[in-house]
């Protein structure tokens, strides 16, 4: 057996591991001795299947989610209905709304939200992009699916103000989402019936 008591390669592991969102000290040796313990196939999955995420995924260059191939699998599929685009905030949101089954139109992933406070404006995030998708094709309402927190509402009123005038139907996720949650957090029922029960602004 590998001398794996080499203090300087499990501090860096635990280091790594650390760096990573909700996973504190604990958790963190937790994993490591996991992977102390576990064969080295293991460990090269593992570590593979970072690089290869990396490697191979990028964001798609139409709708900003991510895509494996030259675009996304949503924009890739003919069957979904393109004169709806869902607006949301991060890509992680679009996995959420299509677990709900709910919704078959395409997406646009803005990268972020409005925050004055972080210096975040509409410049920061996908939004001209947004607009020329809107004057290039025949879209007719758009959802603004960000978050019901302050940054989330902020940004669906500046969006529904520059959309409105262009004459496309503007709608937001009806209410009985938790305000301040998450939409990645909504279970699927709830965050179906809110885009069920969308309201026009
Ligand atoms: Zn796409």
């Amino acid at each position: 057996m590998s001398d794996y008591r080499d203090d300087r390669a499990l501090q860096r592991l635990l280091d790594e591991l650390g760096r990573l969102p909700g996973i504190g000290p604990k958790s963190a040796q937790r994993i490591a001795y996991f992977l102390l313990e576990a064969d080295i196939e293991t460990a090269r999955r593992l570590s593979n299947a970072i690089i290869e995420v990396k490697q191979q995924v990028h964001f798609c260059p139409i709708c900003f989610n991510y895509a494996t191939r030259e675009h996304c699998d949503v924009c890739d599929d003919v069957s979904r209905d393109r004169s709806v685009i869902c607006v949301v905030s991060e890509p992680r949101d679009v996995s959420a709304i299509e677990r709900t089954g709910s919704y078959h139109g395409l997406y646009h992933v803005l990268g972020g939200v409005i925050s004055p406070m972080d210096k975040i404006g509409p410049e920061q995030l996908h939004v001209k992009e947004l607009l020329s998708r809107l004057a290039d094709n025949d879209v007719s309402e758009v959802i603004l699916a960000t978050n019901p927190d302050v940054e989330g509402e902020t940004t669906a009123t500046y969006l529904s103000r520059v959309i409105r005038p262009l004459g496309i139907d503007v709608s937001r996720l009806a209410s009985g989402l938790p305000v301040g949650g998450d939409l990645e957090y909504a279970d699927e029922v709830t965050l179906g019936r809110a885009i069920e029960a969308r309201r026009t602004l």
